[in-house]
């Protein structure tokens, strides 16, 4: 099979959302009139981003699904995306169910993959994804405001836990180890989350790296403190060591839940919304004035703050 019948048999789609899909030079695309577009790209690397010998049908889903989550964390309605895939071969049995992966998750979420590039090298998979939103209503990191409350969705943590127990580093309950495997390998971009909070958030970001490092960037381009209370964090898995889940929670990253922040006005608004999507989101803090003490604190019962060595993932950290 060659390059094209490659691209032919398991990448090209009906693309009704675009002018002109794959198979030209360039493809065509039309954004809705009074829209902004939304552009991001994020590349994942064997080793890096997964495991060798991932299955290739997680893997499918979420080379596109993370791509998603950063349309999400803008507040962006997902409609275009392109692929740029290095393959070390064209191996049918794996490229069948990465496809089909990949398809699966454009399609729950309503996007066209509208072209891409395929190269033969180590396994490395970059996508990149369009999508639209109102002019100015985008949810930008630097929204945040004085006194806003700090709020997530979802279970943040469990991702983190699935690689420990893939790593054979956490014995995990027999009941935690599927879910948290699952979101590990097939995350959920919370895209009508993102929709809805288009007109409730000031500010919001996927938590990709750990949600103190996340949240941190949040407060840095906002230009005010971020302040996590213990007390108000989510209930952690029962069975698992605490100190281990909590920190799976404040730091492990590839949940791609989202981190926003919104003024206490909207709390009510907030809870109906959570029981739309049947989604929970959780209050966990406050945004406060700029302090030269750091950009996120963690609070303990008594307000102190608890140092947490571990904030989150960074590429080239020493
Ligand atoms: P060019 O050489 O003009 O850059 P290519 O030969 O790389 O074009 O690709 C041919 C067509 O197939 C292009 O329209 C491109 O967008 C599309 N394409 C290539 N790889 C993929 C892929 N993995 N998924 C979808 N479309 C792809
Ligand atoms: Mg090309």
């Amino acid at each position: 099979m060659g390059e094209f019948d490659l691209i032919a048999r398991h990448f090209a789609r009906p693309t009704p959302q675009a002018l002109l899909g794959p198979g030209d030079d360039c493809a065509l695309v039309q954004p809705s009139p009074g829209y902004e577009l939304a552009v991001t790209t994020d590349m994942l690397v064997e080793g890096t981003h997964f495991l060798a010998g991932t299955d290739p049908r997680d893997l499918g889903w979420k080379t596109l699904a993370v791509n998603l989550s950063d349309l999400a964390a803008m507040g962006a309605k997902p409609r275009w995306v392109l692929l740029a895939g290095s393959l070390p071969a064209a191996d049918e049995a794996w490229l069948a169910p990465f496809a089909e992966g990949f398809h699966a998750c454009a399609q729950a979420f309503g996007v066209d993959l509208i072209g891409g590039d395929t190269t033969r090298g180590p396994l490395n998979l970059c996508v990149t994804a369009m999508g639209e939103v109102p002019a100015g209503q985008a949810l930008r990191r630097s929204g945040a405001c004085l006194h806003d409350d700090i709020w997530i969705s979802g279970h943040v943590g469990l991702a983190n836990l699935g690689l420990h127990q893939l790593l054979g580093q956490l014995e995990l309950p027999q009941r935690w180890q599927r879910l948290c495997i699952k979101r590990l390998q097939a995350p959920q971009p919370r895209i009508a989350l993102g929709l809805a909070l288009r007109s409730l958030a000031h500010a919001a970001i996927d938590i990709s790296d750990g949600l103190l490092a996340d949240l941190g960037h949040v407060a840095r381009a906002s230009g005010l403190q971020a302040r996590v209370v213990l007390n108000q964090l989510p209930h952690l898995p029962e069975g698992v060591a605490r100190a281990e889940a909590l920190d799976a929670l404040l730091a492990g990253g590839d949940d791609y839940e989202l981190c926003f922040t919104a003024p206490t006005s909207q709390r009510l608004a907030l809870g109906c919304t959570a029981a739309d999507l049947d989604l929970p989101l959780w209050r966990i803090g406050y945004m406060d004035a700029a302090s030269p003490v750091g950009d996120v604190l963690l609070l303990g019962p008594d307000e102190e703050v608890i140092e947490w060595s571990r904030q989150g993932y960074d590429h080239f950290s020493a």
